[in-house]
């Protein structure tokens, strides 16, 4: 970013551009934790929930390309390695061992709680100074409170299923 861009910013300009490399790393992480999870998986309403989570990872990737930017903007440099994601990501990476589709969406909606605390504090510690990055946030923001309800919605609905099979076999 231009000298002014970064000189009006009255924040710890160097602890925003590690919270967003974090970010920027945990998105990455979300992104393949989406992307392969959704091909492996098996279970119960899979065609209807693969797509929808082949859109997150998209979605996530798109979060990935906001926030490389903006730490670009800021004068930083966006992490360079993928060796570095697991290392600056607070939100872990889990294997998808077991291909079962309940334990997917766990490990997603996991993933997406975590991301959502992340952008809250991004948000929160940007509020009023730094309004680009703070608008940026809560976009991203916005996006991960959906797709935290689109998992629990797909949860809910296996869970009513499974209480209704118990009741046939009654
Ligand atoms: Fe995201
Ligand atoms: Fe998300
Ligand atoms: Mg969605």
């Amino acid at each position: 970013m231009g000298k002014k861009g970064v000189e009006i910013l009255n924040l710890d300009v160097k602890k925003l551009i590690d919270m967003l490399n974090a970010a920027l790393s945990e998105e990455w992480l979300a992104y393949y934790q989406y992307w392969i999870g959704a091909r492996i998986m098996e279970g119960p309403m899979r065609s209807e929930i693969e797509p929808e989570l082949l859109l997150h990872a998209t979605q996530e990737l798109n979060h990935a390309v906001l926030v490389a930017d903006r730490i670009i903007q800021l004068g930083g440099t966006p992490v360079l390695s993928p060796m570095e994601w697991p290392k600056l990501a607070r939100c872990k990476y889990e294997a998808p061992e077991d291909s079962y589709i309940e334990v997917i969406l766990e490990q997603n909606l996991r993933g997406e709680r975590c991301a959502i605390q992340r952008y809250k504090e991004i948000a929160d510690f940007t509020n009023g100074i730094d309004h680009n990055t703070h608008a940026m946030a809560t976009t991203i923001l916005g996006e991960e409170l959906e797709h935290e309800n689109d998992i629990e919605d797909f949860i809910t609905d296996i869970d009513r299923m499974k209480e209704e099979l118990k009741k046939v076999r009654l």
